[in-house]
């Protein structure tokens, strides 16, 4: 079965098909950088990164852009009132963006286009509206679209747009109003603001606008998936349709995908509740990257998340299962020979991935499969009944689970600790337990070998002072030792 996707714009789920050649062009709403990005955002980056790799695994190329929102009234005011410039004020929070979301294993997508690279293009934009009547330029230089001018309009978020206001204004790039109103596409500065110079006159951008250029300028006119969190698609997507249908006459993007918001504790996130994560925050009280990663993919974008503590320590327990049980196959002596019935297992596995993955990108049903194979082959394992030639396949099915989820590889101590320097330099609260996690990273795969070697040696020749010695040391950096009947195998806590 190919994959199965759902789409906002027509309301229902559709085979995905690309639009040109075997390769998907999609493009997604990136930060805005005024302030550091919550789990919130996080949980939309780490859906979208997932039906990426999903495309790829399923044989497809990729041409993804992200853009980088680094101009906004918030970013101007904010900057303004430290008295520095908006580049010195935004590179900052793009830095740590960017940071943020390697330490989620986030793939950087293909292309990341900022907004104050692309004044001219969007100045372009404007003019071409404008020439085109469905856009206007007002006393004071600000420039707004007509939405009377395009019928459409309403056709992606399907409110009831009756009340079409022609003329009826609105500065503010998020509003949320039923009402709807011309939007701003420029403006105009007002005293002492930053500006941009260009052919349609001094001012900066519109939120919406920067989105329509730059996704064009990349992937065409028309393209095959836009995505984004559920916030964006009114007023931001909706408008996004009308500045370039209203432009060229074509279909904009093809496929909407839009990622549910999430519950912090069963409530809803918010800085009045202080329950306002990032995952910085998180980190420095002790949980690890991946643990926030694999609960954030655990349930369907398109499903509410209740994002709880409890879940990111269960999380936590599901990845050592995963990395215990690569480790026990990697690690361990199986007997020659095949068995068929523990290959079904993997089978059985990579289809569930397979069919999960292609129905609108059900994660919960990929990790069933996963876990289940998991539990079957340790079973069979336990009563010795899996053989040599079992063990590829049973790798394969991990591989593939991993292809998407990547958590198993672990990472985790050297993030914390970069998050753990991070918050030193900035005299931020460390806990214990990040203390401790970090811990892990100062040894790296080869000098932990080398120890372990040093180790089994010791055990051999009965050199029972040297051997604990170094385990001991292994355990205060975080490294545990597990003897096994096939030697002993090693990972961090
Ligand atoms: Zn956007």
């Amino acid at each position: 079965m190919p994959l199965h996707l759902y789409n906002t714009l027509s309301g229902k789920i559709e085979e995905f098909q690309p639009l040109t050649d075997n390769t998907v062009r999609m493009y997604n709403c990136g930060p805005t950088v005024y302030d550091f990005a919550h789990i919130g955002n996080f949980r939309t980056f780490i859906a979208i990164d997932i039906l990426r790799r999903w495309l790829r695994v399923s044989g497809y190329g990729l041409k993804h852009v992200m853009n980088i929102t680094d101009v906004d009234d918030r970013i101007i005011a904010n900057s303004a009132k430290l008295g520095i410039g908006v580049q010195e004020y935004t590179a900052k929070f793009e830095k740590l963006f960017m940071e943020d979301a390697a330490i989620l294993n986030i793939e950087r997508p293909e292309q990341i286009a900022r907004a104050t690279e692309h004044m001219d293009e969007m100045a372009d934009f404007i003019d071409r509206l404008v020439k085109q009547g469905i856009a206007y330029k007002t006393e004071d230089g600000s420039y707004y679209f007509a939405i009377a001018k395009f019928p459409e309009y309403g056709k992606l978020s399907k409110k009831d747009l009756a009340q079409i206001k022609d003329g009826a204004r609105v500065d503010s790039d998020r509003f949320d109003k039923e009402e709807a109103r011309d939007f701003a596409l420029w403006k105009a500065p007002k005293p002492g603001e930053a500006f941009w110079e260009t052919k349609i006159g001094p001012g900066r951008p519109g939120w919406h606008i920067e989105c329509s250029t730059m996704s064009m300028k990349y992937l065409g006119d028309t393209f095959d998936i836009h995505a984004g969190g559920e916030d964006l698609i009114f007023p931001h997507h909706e408008n996004e349709i009308a500045q370039s249908e209203g432009l060229t006459h074509k279909p904009f993007a093809k496929r909407w995908v839009h990622v549910r918001f999430l519950l912090i504790e069963s409530d809803k996130m918010s800085k009045s509740l202080g329950n306002f994560h990032t995952l910085r925050d998180l980190v420095l009280l002790g949980h690890k990257p991946s643990s926030i990663r694999f609960l954030l993919s655990s349930v369907p974008y398109r499903k509410q998340l209740n994002f709880t503590f409890d879940g990111l320590i269960q999380a936590a327990n599901e990845i050592d299962r995963l990395r215990n049980f690569k480790l026990r196959l990697e690690t361990s002596r199986f007997p020659e020979g095949q068995n068929d019935d523990v290959v079904r297992m993997a089978d059985i596995a990579m289809a569930g991935i397979d069919s999960g993955m292609n129905e609108d990108l059900n994660t919960a049903q990929a990790r069933a499969a996963i876990f289940d194979m998991v539990r079957d082959a340790n079973a069979a394992a336990d009563m010795e009944t899996v053989r040599k030639n079992d063990i590829p396949h049973l790798l394969e099915a991990l591989k593939k689970f991993d292809a998407i989820f990547d958590v198993l590889n672990d990472t985790d101590g050297e993030k914390i600790k970069s998050i753990v320097d991070w918050a030193k330099a900035e005299g931020k609260e460390i806990s214990p337990e990040a203390l401790e996690l970090a811990k892990s990273a100062a040894l790296t795969d080869a000098q932990i070998e080398e120890l372990v070697a040093k180790h089994s040696s010791a055990r051999k020749a009965k050199d029972f002072k040297t051997s604990d010695d170094i385990r001991n040391q292994l355990a205060e950096q975080g490294v545990i030792l597990e003897n096994t009947k096939d030697g002993v195998r090693w990972k961090r806590k």
